[in-house]
């Protein structure tokens, strides 16, 4: 990618420590929403740089986390259909549902396949007319568009074969959970930048102005990220609130409204369940009643489905910023990523699987 040098540059990243460390007076928690910034951060050490002050805690970001295991378990149940292609991202395939995961579907028979785009599964639905083809379209507001082309690309040839099964999470929403919980503990946001590529920032400002703090709209390259955490602590320790956008050559306040529109004429906002957090209001977007025929879990009558969630898993905690991947007590011993109890633990976003990637073996 061009331009990546820049963002990676370590006399850049070395000003902003140092300006960190010389303005830094009081203890702070930030969050970063989002789990792609999570793995940059581990990645590249960045929370051991920072001034002691500042902590990072780790938000809901990571759409694979936050499916609700009840989904997780319907699209089990529908991709073990001898009659059904099963299409879905690859860090899908491992996360754990109440009893299987969907690569143990595959090995038992089930035709469960790795896709890159929805419109490769609504090919796959092309190509395969005896067979119901179905793609677990999952992930915050940057994936949304995608999924939605997919359905409208799948009604524009007509197909009755392709449905998809819908986890798409908002994050405005679940912002206002975490600031509106009595334990919260962060006073700092850094907003994800490619949720604001399509979204725009215009919904941060008054969430700012409801719980007196500062968000900054903020990249995924180290040196984004830590003109990111520089903004919000110069904010923080200003006493200033408000919405600052330190991402400005990807996002703008109002984003990409021809995307907004088409996921308009798709979706509509509803109430959404929350792996491990529980149910946001109006925190997701589920498909419009006129698309019924696309609707995965209106097709396939799947029964009562009874979920069971692991009785030792802390991600709901992480994922609102109580708790750390390593203080789970499962942290790399029940729990790796070859033998996840949470989703947190297998998703390329994931807080766990980026402690267990990048930190495990830190002194
Ligand atoms: S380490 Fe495993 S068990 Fe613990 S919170 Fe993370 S995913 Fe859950």
């Amino acid at each position: 990618m061009q331009f990546t040098k820049e963002f990676r540059n370590p006399a850049l990243a070395k000003a902003a420590i140092n300006e960190l460390h010389r303005i830094t007076t009081r203890n702070w928690v930030i969050m970063e929403i989002c789990g792609g910034q999570t793995h940059a951060i581990m990645q590249y050490g960045i929370d051991q740089l920072l001034p002691p002050q500042i902590e990072l805690v780790h938000g809901p970001g990571c759409p694979v986390c936050v499916t609700p295991l009840k989904l997780i378990d319907k699209a089990l149940a529908i991709a073990a259909r001898p009659d059904v292609i099963f299409t879905s991202f690859g860090d899908m395939l491992r996360v754990p549902g109440s009893h299987d995961d969907l690569f143990s579907i595959r090995a038992d028979g089930g035709d469960v396949r790795t896709v890159y785009s929805p419109l490769d599964a609504v090919k796959i639905a092309q190509e395969n007319p005896d067979k119901e083809v179905v793609f677990f379209a999952i992930g915050f507001e940057t994936t949304a568009p995608a999924n939605v082309m997919s359905i409208i690309q799948a009604k524009n040839l007509e197909l009755t074969n392709y449905s998809i099964l819908v986890s798409q999470a908002l994050v405005p929403p679940a912002m206002h959970a975490i600031l509106g919980s009595e334990n919260n503990r962060v006073q700092g946001f850094l907003a994800a930048g490619h949720v604001c590529a399509i979204m725009g920032y215009w919904e941060y400002p008054p969430i700012a102005e409801q719980y007196q703090i500062p968000i900054t709209v903020t990249g995924f390259e180290p040196i984004d990220i830590l003109n990111g955490i520089l903004t919000n602590v110069r904010q923080l320790e200003a006493g200033d609130i408000g919405v600052i956008n330190a991402y400005p050559r990807v996002v703008t306040e109002q984003g990409n409204l021809p995307a907004q529109k088409i996921i308009e004429t798709v979706y509509r906002v509803c109430d959404r369940q929350w792996r491990g957090i529980g149910l946001i209001p109006q925190s997701g977007w589920c498909l419009r009643e006129e698309f019924d025929a696309f609707n995965a879990e209106k097709k396939f009558d799947l029964g009562h489905i009874q979920t069971q969630e692991s009785s030792v898993c802390i991600a709901g905690q992480i994922l609102q910023g109580f708790k750390k991947p390593d203080q789970c007590p499962a942290f790399g011993k029940e729990c790796t990523p070859r033998t996840p109890l949470g989703a947190t633990m297998v998703s390329s976003e994931g807080a766990c699987a980026a402690y267990y990637r990048f930190a495990r073996n830190r002194k």
